[in-house]
């Protein structure tokens, strides 16, 4: 049952409820109910959420330096991470020294349990706090106590000290006096404590921990979960302090339940990666302050997550010999480009129904390039199991990839290795002609840049057969 304060509002045809039941009386859907606090003095309409208060509405052209968004960014000291955040400006890509966090920005932080959330947030509380320019960091933690923290912020003091004596003194100090603990789960107490301290950042780890009196469920249900996080952003907003939440990926794959934060928050980062690996990628889902494409590459280790600046070199890794069934293609990430093996394996099926199973690539660009390769190749692909997998864990959508996964079929079929230090880049239409991509200078000088002395593509071959023909592998 529903404290008086609230009720459960379906979130697809709002219609409100006493009590939380499976299916929504209105619509007829399921699971869709979520609590809500209801606001005494709306006066008229339903009873909603709160709306949200309009400050300066009017803005002119000439005034937009001092919009939300275009302020000084704070940079993490965390290249990958400030890459990832996003800049203000579009004009050098190459250059992220004004990336970062924007004041007041309230971002989310998603990604599966023990992927390395709260170690690379504890790597920004240690790099921040160690500045003198910067106030104290809050660190608001519902799962760990403050040794457990301290502890992790130790190891990475360790490994800074081992590396480079990067910091001194007086950093030591900083980080030791201005990293602040909080470990309340009462997120009206948390505001509190927020309105008083007034601090330079906020780290809430995790969302899913928060609730409040004025909501009967648990905390970490949809409805707790979306309250608090409104509650804090209102809070840290009108203070216009930068806040990290932490939301743990749920079972059915979104981050801190449905969908249901990011409406709320500026931002929505995922932090992602094999657990049994030790590279990680982080990458922009939602960004109202930057582009949704980039990425940050780590690789993380005992002490926590070192950034990869040239990650090419970590996905070619082990690309020391060529086997039959690897290719190397060029794929952009955001407006980095980023060298990729993809391997196949072609063999005779044993079933009435071929399989095709990609890791990385979708099912429906291997069905429709192998049908390419049947029809203007003369490859025997409609009897043959066919996987296809992308090298280190990444999920690639963009057409490019085409080119090097047609030959990397083709050779795992042939059972035939393709000359070391080639590059693959281009989309395969229908017709079997090969089609020029976006970016391709960009790639091609990274190719390049990595000793690729041979680039195929649009420029060097017109049809993809002219490509199987050149390898032998027709
Ligand atoms: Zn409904």
């Amino acid at each position: 049952m529903a404290k008086s304060s609230s009720s459960y509002v379906c979130q697809s045809c709002e219609n409100s409820h006493a009590k939380w039941q499976g299916q929504c009386n209105g619509c007829g859907a399921w699971n869709t109910l979520v609590e809500q606090v209801i606001e005494k003095s709306s006066g008229k309409g339903l009873p909603g959420r709160k709306k949200l208060k309009v400050g300066n509405t009017l803005v002119k052209l000439s005034e937009v330096d001092s919009v939300e968004g275009f302020k000084k960014r704070i940079s993490t000291k965390i290249g990958e991470f400030d890459r990832v955040l996003g800049s203000s400006t579009m004009s050098n890509e190459d250059n992220i020294s004004n990336h970062g966090i924007v004041p007041g920005a309230v971002m989310l932080i998603g990604g599966e349990p023990g992927i390395g959330k709260s170690t690379i947030l504890t790597q920004l509380v240690v790099n921040l706090a160690a500045s003198n320019d910067t106030g104290n960091i809050l660190y608001v933690s519902g799962e760990e106590s403050p040794s457990q923290i301290g502890l992790r912020i130790g190891r990475i003091l360790d490994k800074e000290q081992d590396k480079s004596k990067r910091f001194g003194k007086d950093s030591l100090r900083n980080i030791k006096e201005k990293t602040v603990f909080v470990t309340s789960t009462d997120v009206d107490e948390v505001c509190k404590i927020i309105s008083k301290e007034k601090p330079y950042l906020v780290i809430v780890d995790s969302i899913q921990t928060l609730s409040t009196d004025d909501l009967a469920g648990a905390a970490g249900s949809p409805g707790q979960i979306r309250e608090a996080a409104d509650r804090i952003t209102t809070t840290v907003k009108q203070l216009n302090i930068p806040t990290f939440l932490v939301g743990h990926v749920t079972k059915e794959g979104g981050i801190a339940g449905p969908k249901i934060l990011e409406h709320i928050v500026d931002a929505v980062l995922e932090l992602s990666g094999d657990r049994t690996g030790d590279l990680r990628i982080l990458r922009a889902i939602k960004n109202r302050f930057g582009a949704t494409d980039e990425v940050g590459v780590f690789k993380i280790d005992e002490f926590g997550l070192q950034e990869v600046s040239n990650p090419s070199q970590v996905f070619l890794e082990h690309l020391d010999m060529s086997v039959p069934g690897s290719s190397t293609i060029c794929v952009m990430e955001g407006t980095r480009p980023l060298l990729v093996e993809v391997q196949a394996l072609v063999l005779k099926s044993q079933l009435a129904m071929p399989r095709r199973v990609g890791r990385g690539v979708e099912l429906s660009r291997i069905q429709v390039l192998s049908a390419i390769l049947e029809k203007h190749c003369g490859l025997p692909l409609g009897f043959t199991d066919l996987f296809l997998s992308i090298a280190g864990g990444i999920k690639v959508k963009e057409p490019s990839i085409d080119l090097g996964l047609a030959v990397a079929m083709a050779s795992s079929l042939k059972n035939k290795s393709l000359p070391q230090k080639t590059i693959f880049i281009g989309e395969v239409g229908l017709l079997g002609e090969v089609r020029n991509v976006s970016y391709l200078d960009r790639r091609i000088k990274e190719a390049k840049r990595l000793g690729y002395s041979k680039v195929i593509s649009r420029k060097t071959h017109k049809r993809v057969k002219d490509v199987l023909n050149e390898f032998k592998l027709l």
